[in-house]
């Protein structure tokens, strides 16, 4: 959805996968003579050079199409249909297909509302049904009754979904309203860049972020160990509470397991209210695919997308993704829509998706849902979050993976076997006394073995 790249961005990121598929002949006929024109939220508009026109549409309705729609949908995670214009010669270089010069915007350029993202859209099941209430709550009466909102939860789960949501419904209701949108890289960003630039930037920055009706930032995870923003957002945070403005954050975990966030932000955040995003279950995933074959016309029987529900239940952005694969396929490539069909795109992803469960892999997920870096582990530092992630790493080798403890000691920068034991240990009898780590483990293991 929202993507924030150019057209050009987006052409050539398409067409060097294109080349890597086809080779220089015919990336050189078919696709190489092809311009962006325009990109919006749903495709990309192609200029044709007239002379030969014919045969490269023959071979974009055949098999290019497609693989155009997946290369999109891998670059953006959005689908992008291609739409191909045929471009009466003479006049290519006009200011059209070179487009217009460059307009500076000073802050974030992704900051806008998606327009896709409301609650009308939104399919409410056991997951997010508590999230919802108070996002309905919050944008009925912003400011007053939950302030600040922060919804928490795993990826592609409908955070942002949500969040984005309570800022369309709050602009509708009230069209004067001032709401800003920005992930917490984009505030970092501004931020940084209103502390280089010229004289002015910073009381722009302000302006930007502090006279604002409704604050929604999403992601604030991002801000772990980032002291100076960190700071700043705790300035515009009391800013616009001080007034009554609302706040909505987004965090992929609790900000209490968030390392390095500021206790003064934590505290701020849990006097107002934390509501999780879990996986749904398999009568919401069924109803997020019939959402979204009405929502572009198709008509497939109920058996073909419980199938797809079925086997994907990770979560929303994977399952969009299979959908709009599968779609690709009915549209582009005239497959019939039933189970077999659906079935081809399942075996495609569980190949596209499976990883094999190393050390080098268990390592890598584990530090980086820390922050931290595979050296971390291995040190010998005693650090308490450093050695909580060590110990989780140890004890999803163990489970997962056929290494000796002996082995495991090893890759784990040269310990003994007798610590492994000991951090097994302790993880078991923590995850048989605390829910948050079973379920911790869970999603560490399925990131493990089937990724993000
Ligand atoms: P997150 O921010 O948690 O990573 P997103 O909000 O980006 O996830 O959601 C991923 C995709 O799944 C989006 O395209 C979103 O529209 C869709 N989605 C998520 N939750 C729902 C829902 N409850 N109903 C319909 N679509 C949803
Ligand atoms: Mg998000």
């Amino acid at each position: 959805m929202a993507n924030s790249v150019s057209k050009e961005e987006l052409w050539d990121q398409v067409q060097a996968k294109f080349f890597q598929k086809l080779g220089p002949v015919s990336f050189s006929t078919y696709i190489e003579p092809l311009k962006p024109i325009e990109l919006n939220e749903s495709s990309l508009t192609l200029s044709v050079p007239d002379e030969n026109s014919d045969e490269i549409i023959n071979n974009w309705n055949q098999a290019y199409a497609m693989n155009f729609v997946e290369f999109a949908m891998e670059i953006t995670k959005g689908f992008i249909r291609p739409n191909l214009q045929v471009q009466q010669a003479p006049d290519l270089s006009s200011p059209l297909a070179s487009g217009p010069a460059n307009i500076q915007i000073p802050f974030s350029r992704q900051s806008d509302l998606n327009p896709d993202f409301t609650f009308e859209k939104f399919v409410i099941g056991s997951g997010n049904e508590n999230a919802y209430a108070v996002a309905r709550a919050v944008a009925d009466q912003p400011g007053r009754v939950y302030n600040p909102y922060l919804i928490y939860g795993g990826v592609g789960l409908g955070k942002t979904h949500l969040m984005q949501s309570i800022g369309n419904a709050y602009a509708k209701s009230n069209p004067e309203a001032r709401i800003k949108y920005a992930t917490a890289e984009d505030f970092l960003n501004d931020f940084t860049e209103s502390l280089r630039s010229v004289e002015g930037a910073t009381a722009a920055f302000k302006k930007e972020y502090r006279t604002v009706d409704m604050l929604l930032i999403d992601d604030i995870q991002f801000w772990s160990g980032k002291e100076k923003v960190q700071e700043e957002f705790f300035n515009t945070f009391n800013a616009l509470t001080k007034s009554g403005k609302q706040i909505v954050m987004t965090s992929d975990r609790l900000p209490t397991d968030i390392p390095d966030l500021q206790t003064r932000l934590t505290s701020r955040f849990e006097a107002g209210i934390l509501m999780d995003i879990q996986k749904p279950d398999l009568p919401t995933r069924v109803a997020i695919l019939k959402n979204l074959s009405l929502d572009d016309g198709l008509d497939i029987p109920n058996d073909v997308l419980e199938l797809i529900a079925e086997k994907i239940d990770s979560n929303i952005r994977s399952l969009e993704g299979a959908f709009h694969k599968f779609e690709a396929k009915i549209r582009y490539m005239n497959k019939p829509a039933t189970q077999e069909t659906a079935q081809q795109i399942l075996n495609d992803l569980n190949i596209d998706q499976g990883y094999k469960v190393t050390v080098d892999r268990i390592q890598e997920t584990v530090a980086a849902y820390f922050m931290l870096t595979v050296a971390d582990l291995k040190s010998s530092s005693r650090k308490k979050d450093l050695v909580t992630a060590r110990h989780i790493a140890m004890y999803l080798t163990r489970t997962m993976t056929d290494e000796s403890l002996p082995d495991i000691g090893r890759a784990f920068g040269g310990r003994d076997h007798s610590s492994v034991l000991h951090a097994t240990n302790k993880i078991t009898e923590r995850a048989e006394s605390e829910t948050r780590t079973r379920e911790l483990l869970a999603d560490l293991a399925s990131e493990i073995k089937n990724g993000k």
